[in-house]
């Protein structure tokens, strides 16, 4: 069985001092008890004091690396790096990164290999534009990009990739895919990897939603046999939102 996951994406938002407050109320609320995996994803300069309140069970990741292993390369911040801190976890591919810095599917790829190859867990972010939806071309978008994500990936590594669906047109917006469409598009991801690696490794890949998910949503969207878990931006921001999220899973 798959283990749910939820990891709260914080985005450029909070101070160190702010993190840690929200880790701390978190964590005080009793989630650790849960039957739910979770963690954090704060900015690079949060991670250590971060991680001075995790233990092993908690999911600390980052939310971006540059695919070489050091070197001049300004502002840009590698595996290692994040290794050294305690993250174990990242995510990649974001829409943001896609969109906003424009991130091709080629230097996704390179981040996903050096990310594996350096022991971390990537969580890959797909998902389509509301104009891909509108032309009915979701699955073949969203498809695409995770051929394109984990391209010449071996399968022991690829044991190593949670895939989160996001379509665009659901993050930060307030709109939320339903769950039929969103439990359509991660069965269609499912297929797809059984088909690439192997029917067992599809059985195990975590597929998590993320789209302005919310404690009111939380219920309705983990109904679906194909989701198991989700990424949360805005609601992960607030100890009461967030905690309210991780008791769906009581
Ligand atoms: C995200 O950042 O991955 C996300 C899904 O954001 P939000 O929950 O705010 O839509």
């Amino acid at each position: 069985m798959r283990k749910p996951l939820i990891i709260g994406n914080w985005k450029m938002n909070l101070t160190v001092s702010e993190g840690v407050n929200l880790v701390k109320s978190i964590i005080d609320s009793g989630v650790d008890q849960l039957k739910v995996d979770y963690g954090f994803a704060p900015p690079f300069v949060a991670l250590s004091e971060i991680k001075k309140y995790l233990n092993d069970s908690h999911i600390l990741a980052a939310q971006n690396i540059y695919f070489e292993d050091s070197g001049a390369y300004t502002g840009e911040v590698s595996a290692d790096m994040i290794l050294s801190v305690g993250a174990n976890y990242v995510i990649l591919g974001h829409s943001e990164r896609r969109h906003i810095f424009k991130e091709s599917d080629e230097v996704i790829n390179k981040k996903v290999h050096q990310a594996v190859k350096k022991g971390l867990t990537v969580v890959l972010c797909v998902g389509e534009l509301l104009e891909d939806r509108e032309a009915g071309c979701e699955t073949e978008t969203v498809l695409r990009q995770i051929a394109l994500g984990v391209k010449d990936l071996g399968p022991d590594h690829m044991k190593r990739v949670v895939i989160a669906y996001e379509p665009v047109w659901a993050i930060g917006t307030g709109k939320t895919a339903s769950k039929d469409d969103a439990e359509a598009m991660h069965r269609a991801i499912r297929g797809f990897i059984s088909k690439l690696y192997s029917e067992n490794i599809a059985k195990d890949l975590k597929i998590l939603y993320g789209g302005s998910v919310k404690p009111e949503n939380i219920k309705d969207l983990m109904s679906a046999e194909n989701i198991d878990g989700a990424l949360v931006g805005g609601a992960s921001l607030n100890a009461e939102s967030f905690v309210k999220i991780l008791k769906f899973y009581e």
